[in-house]
């Protein structure tokens, strides 16, 4: 069931759906999904599917989670720093960690936040900075810059508080909208600070909300 065979068939998959960067496959092939969620539904790790991790959140799709790090990759100059919002279970973090020198990692769900720590540290994985807080600013506390935000929540609208975080040249990966959403992606321009955003496909994520849990 969690066999490289099962995760190398997940692979096919978003391949046949479009991901083309070999780095985020391999990285996606090496990440043991079923690590990231109940024991109960390990069984159903690798489908391409969103799955419950409690306090009414999931798990991002592969596809979602191959697709917005593939844009990150593709749209980022360099790619230092990442920040995301919306830890979760800590699958899309575990990606991130792993085709970038830093992370850091935003969630409002302390108990989501504090187990997703433990998976991380149990993989060896180490360049990740968490933070239990409210990521619609973006990093609380420091005027911090990013080369790319990625948001694994959807807000109503395109914050600018999370804009005006990007680096130069940076690039935001968000859903954005309510019932319907768009995969939006933000690139600050770094000759003429310019943000210049573009729109993807339609997509289902759970909502930016306000303040901790
Ligand atoms: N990529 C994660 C997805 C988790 S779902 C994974 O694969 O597990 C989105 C997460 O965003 C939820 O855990 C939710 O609590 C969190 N979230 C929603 N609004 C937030 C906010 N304002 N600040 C930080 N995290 C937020």
């Amino acid at each position: 069931m969690t066999s490289k065979r099962t995760r190398d068939r997940l692979v096919s998959r978003l391949q046949e759906q479009g991901v083309t960067d070999q780095a985020v496959l391999d990285v996606v092939s090496n990440t043991p999904r079923h690590l990231f969620i109940d024991e109960a539904l390990s069984h159903r790790a690798y489908e391409d599917t969103a799955l419950p991790i409690g306090f009414g959140q999931t798990i991002s799709q592969p596809y979602i989670v191959a697709r917005m790090t593939e844009l990150v990759l593709a749209a980022a100059g360099k790619l230092d720093s990442v920040l995301e919002i919306g830890t979760g279970c800590g699958y899309q973090t575990s990606v991130l960690a792993q085709l970038v020198p830093k992370v850091y990692s935003v969630e409002r769900i302390k108990p989501l936040q504090d187990k997703a720590k433990q998976r991380l540290k149990g993989l060896g994985i180490k360049n990740v900075e968490f933070r239990y807080a409210d990521g619609g600013f973006g990093w609380p506390g420091e005027a911090k810059q990013f080369d790319a935000i990625l948001s694994a929540a959807a807000p109503r609208s395109l914050p600018q508080s999370l804009c005006d975080q990007l680096a130069p040249g940076g690039v935001l990966v968000i859903p954005v909208g309510g019932d319907t959403q768009e995969l939006t992606v933000v690139v600050r321009d770094a000759e003429t600070d310019k943000y210049h955003k573009q729109v993807y496909e339609a997509v289902k994520f759970v909502p930016l909300l306000s303040g901790l849990a």
